[in-house]
């Protein structure tokens, strides 16, 4: 099976399993893993912060952050198909008692002016007030969108101005460095809290890292052991995060020009379903509203030839490029699925 369904589905390779069987360890949760917490220092360095704090997935890393950010009844902000507000069922709520309300904009982009036109900060006791705004980058539904820089930056002016938190879902913040050039400490810069992942492109077993200043990074180490999340001698999965950092951040460029590479062949033949121009990282989204086919049907079909995709909505399907697919492979995509395209054309 050509896997295409995401990048975490990247296996850790030799080099990567042997570097996690030399690391020293020791008990987390007393503070004793030298391979953790220098792991923890080391990204908490690259992005500008304090403290860093290591958690077992990237939903726990944005779970820990927002909830240092807004209390309970409050509101986060946040666009409307960000992972925070899709695919962590509701973890805000459940677990923290957190509100949000969501702005739409097309293929996830942000523009601060949206986010600052719902936001409502200090609303007394009548309204809730928003007291943080979550942007994703690069924006994982909207099809690897990366964030423009100076949009961010006016909003994280404008926020702190109002007094709202930012906090940074940074997922794919690799795939927007190398894709965009703008530094990590840059990006970091506009942020109160980040949250990165190990275990996507970079392609860890295990891992992600919330980013902040000490005080909430202490806190949210009580929360992450309240949560159950508490580990021991994790410094065999931290090393996997030292190795894919020293190895595997410039290499994305190749995720990148692949995930470039399948959209132009989707394009040749339906230029509505997809647009090169906007396959700015590794994840290529597919529209098919245009055709008379289902995400779910294209998907089976794809299945047939022995490659892997996401069905995400009716007409939505998503296709994501990582380490561990191969030039041939992508060739081997642009046959058949130009194939399947042009037979769905066909029906109309
Ligand atoms: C994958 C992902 C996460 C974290 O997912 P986990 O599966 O919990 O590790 C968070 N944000 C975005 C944008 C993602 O794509």
């Amino acid at each position: 099976m050509i896997d295409l369904r995401s990048d975490t589905v990247t296996q850790p390779t030799p080099e990567m399993r042997a570097a996690m069987l030399d690391a020293p360890v020791g008990d987390d949760v007393y503070g004793d893993d030298p391979t953790v917490n220098s792991l923890e220092e080391r990204v908490a360095a690259m992005f500008g912060f304090e403290a860093a704090l290591f958690a077992p997935s990237g939903s726990m890393a944005n779970q820990l952050a927002i909830r240092e950010l807004v209390q309970p009844g409050e509101e986060l902000l946040t666009e409307t198909f960000a992972h925070i507000v899709r695919a962590e069922l509701g973890a805000g709520a459940a677990l923290s008692g957190i509100t949000t309300r969501t702005w739409h904009s097309p293929r996830g982009l942000l523009r601060a002016s949206d986010a600052l036109e719902i936001a409502r900060p200090d609303s007394g006791p009548y309204l809730v007030s928003t007291t943080a705004i979550a942007v994703e980058n690069t924006h994982n539904f909207g099809g690897g969108t990366v964030q423009p820089i100076d949009e961010i930056a006016t909003l994280r002016a404008e926020s702190k101005k109002l007094g709202m938190a930012m906090h940074l879902d940074g997922a794919r913040i690799w795939n927007a460095h190398v894709a965009s050039g703008v530094s990590f400490l840059e990006y970091g810069s506009h942020f109160d809290t980040v949250s990165v992942c190990l275990s996507k492109g970079l392609g860890a077993p295990v891992g992600s890292l919330m980013l902040s200043d000490k005080a909430r990074i202490a806190s949210a180490r009580r929360w992450r052991k309240r949560f159950g999340g508490g580990m021991r001698q994790i410094g065999i999965l931290a090393a996997a995060g030292h190795y894919a950092l020293d190895h595997n951040i410039d290499r994305l460029a190749e995720d990148h020009a692949k995930a470039h590479q399948i959209a132009a062949a989707i394009a040749a033949v339906t230029p509505a379903v997809t647009n090169p121009a906007h396959v700015e990282t590794n994840i290529v989204v597919l529209d098919l509203s245009s055709l008379p086919i289902s995400a779910a049907e294209l998907n089976a079909d794809l299945k047939a030839a022995g490659i892997a995709a996401s069905a995400l909505g009716p007409n939505f399907l998503r296709i994501v490029t990582h380490l561990g697919i191969t030039t041939a492979e992508v060739a081997k995509v642009n046959e058949v699925l130009p194939e399947l395209l042009n037979r769905a054309l066909k029906l109309q």
